[in-house]
């Protein structure tokens, strides 16, 4: 007799099992791991997949998850049978946008897949694409509800995360779930005073807020991101709870590498796409509500683009761009009062046009100043009157060659946030900057 038993490499992903009253499927995720863990070995962390930002439907931050082990072939049906039986029993079924899905894969991650990951990442896909790419690459996928979580399931087995971040995440015990989280908030500044940049969005400097904690009914009670696992942990144990951490899992994750983000031409840009462009304002700003505006065009077509009022002081240089200036402008499409809007999350200005500031001459024969008076100019002084003649002044523009970004708590959990390496270049690169 032989001691030898075949292992088999399966994946499981699982989606959109949370809904705003409670539930996460980062949590499902983290128990799954749990105890998956003691019947078979896992081949790295979990992974906590964002999907593109931009799809109006999508769950809170739009995160799927998924997870590989070396497993036992005999074990297999038992692992399926765990994770089918807690995706139905903890998943939220009474709220009508919590659609579950659950993927299975066994062996190598075909490149079909990866492929399909990507556009689930940057533009709309439909279930019924998710279960062809699923009948494709041999995935045994269940629906529950409409089943839209198999789109996330699949997305999230797909993703080679060749680059990534870290998320830890720490929830509470179920009788807390809807009180108020106790954490220390002086604890969270000194944390990321230690560990701030290889921890990062912990707090707002600017508000002095602190953005770790949620404020839903959901099971998180923090979430710290950071570029080094290690320090992430480190970060976590410095903070100060006032209330029991029920168990807490590190992912590892898509969030802030701008992945959603592609080069487009505006000719090219359809609903819900993440993109990159580049283009002319044609449209000088106006405001609406609290919202700014602009129009960008390039060779292709041109698109309405907004900077809304949650973007806060980030409006403030949106306003200083002018008719004729060159930008760069990275963003979610949306529909907005019935037009195609490029929600604006970043731009760079490239070239700038000259801002003329018209001025009137000074008195020429007695130095005093002038005051318009219909077509003439009248000295205020002694009188002298002259045709209207302005003079143009150039006027400096208060605008840098660099990146402008949306606040922290206004940002998308895929964007990078310019703290972190290549945060400049990644928007760049495209363009050979
Ligand atoms: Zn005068």
């Amino acid at each position: 007799m032989s001691l030898f038993y075949a292992l088999m490499m399966i994946h499981i992903g699982i989606d959109d099992t949370d809904s705003p009253n409670g539930m996460c499927t980062t949590y499902l995720g983290a128990l799954l791991y749990r105890e998956i863990s003691r019947l078979a070995e896992p081949l790295d962390l979990p992974k906590l997949i964002r999907l593109n930002p931009n799809i109006p439907y999508k769950t809170r931050g739009n995160g799927a998850v998924s997870m590989s082990f070396n497993a036992r072939e005999e074990d297999i049906p038992k692992i399926k049978e765990l994770v089918l039986n807690m995706v139905e029993s903890l998943s939220d079924f009474s709220h009508k946008n919590t659609n579950p899905g659950v993927a299975f894969l066994e062996g190598e991650i075909p490149k079909e897949l990866t492929e399909f990951t990507y556009k689930a990442i940057r533009e709309h896909v439909t279930i019924e694409e998710a279960e062809h790419i699923g009948e494709k690459v041999g995935a045994e996928i269940h629906k529950f509800k409409l089943g839209r979580g198999i789109i996330g399931a699949l997305a999230s087995i797909g993703h080679p995360l060749k680059e990534f971040t870290y998320e830890l995440l720490a929830y509470r015990e179920p009788e807390k779930w809807g009180t108020v989280r106790k954490v220390d908030m002086e604890s969270v500044f000194r944390m990321d005073s230690l560990f701030y940049p290889f921890t990062h969005d912990n707090i707002d400097p600017f508000k002095g807020s602190v953005l770790i904690t949620p404020h839903g009914k959901d099971p998180v009670l923090v979430g710290i991101r950071g570029i080094d696992g290690n320090r992430v942990i480190l970060a976590f144990e410095s903070v100060t709870f006032n209330e029991p951490v029920a168990f807490y899992q590190l992912y590892k994750t898509n969030q802030n590498t701008d992945e959603h983000l592609t080069f487009k031409r505006i000719g090219e840009l359809k609903l819900y796409d993440s993109a990159i462009v580049r283009g002319m304002i044609s449209k000088a700003y106006w405001e609406k509500g609290r919202h700014v505006f602009f129009e960008l065009e390039d060779g292709t077509g041109r698109i309405r683009v907004a900077a809304f009022e949650p973007t806060k002081g980030f409006r403030r240089y949106v306003r200083k761009l002018i008719k004729g200036d060159e930008i760069i402008a990275a963003g979610g499409i949306k529909e907005h009062d019935g037009v195609l809007t490029l929600n604006l999350e970043k731009f760079y200005p490239l070239t700038l046009a000259p801002k003329i500031k018209y001025q009137k001459p000074k008195c020429p024969k007695c130095g005093g100043t002038m005051k318009s008076k219909g077509d003439y100019l009248k000295c205020k002084r002694c009188g002298y009157r002259m045709p209207k003649k302005l003079i143009p002044i150039e006027v400096p523009r208060d605008l840098e060659k660099k990146i402008y970004e949306v606040p922290p708590d206004a940002r998308k959990h895929l964007s990078r946030p310019l703290v972190l390496p290549l945060g400049e270049e990644k928007i760049l690169y495209v363009f050979n900057l």
